[in-house]
């Protein structure tokens, strides 16, 4: 099994800030259509918040759009936290490393096959962790 290097890992870490300021450019243009007047005065601070603040925010949200938002920026801060750990690449439930193609494919992936499985069907029988 190929493992990542830590060129990739930079490269990744690249794609995963890349991709988090064009969800926060999103998020603005949805705040800024909303017509609840608080969340349009969140659209000049979004630049401004680290991504707890910010999902705090948006879960107080009650649309759907940027409750998926929230959700993707959840999983990049994850990721990008785990690279600042250490433990980037590497399954959360059993430690066991993903392979380069699959983060590759998926840069903001946490967790193996076995275990992602196991997760969705306890996620499914509305098991929450
Ligand atoms: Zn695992």
């Amino acid at each position: 099994m190929q493992m990542i290097t830590s060129e990739q890992q930079v490269l990744l870490q690249q794609q995963l800030l890349i991709e988090l300021s064009k969800i926060k450019e999103k998020v603005k243009t949805r705040l800024a259509v909303s017509s609840k007047k608080y969340l349009n005065d969140l659209v000049d601070q979004v630049d401004y918040m680290n991504a707890d603040v910010l999902i705090d925010n948006l879960m107080l949200s009650e649309s759907h759009s940027l409750s998926l938002y929230k959700q993707q920026i959840q999983s990049i801060d994850a990721a990008l936290q785990g690279i600042e750990l250490g433990l980037y690449g590497l399954c959360s439930d059993c430690e066991a490393p993903l392979t380069i193609d699959e983060l590759l494919v998926c840069p903001t992936k946490q967790r193996c096959q076995g275990c992602e499985t196991k997760y969705q069907q306890q996620k499914v029988k509305g098991y929450k962790l």
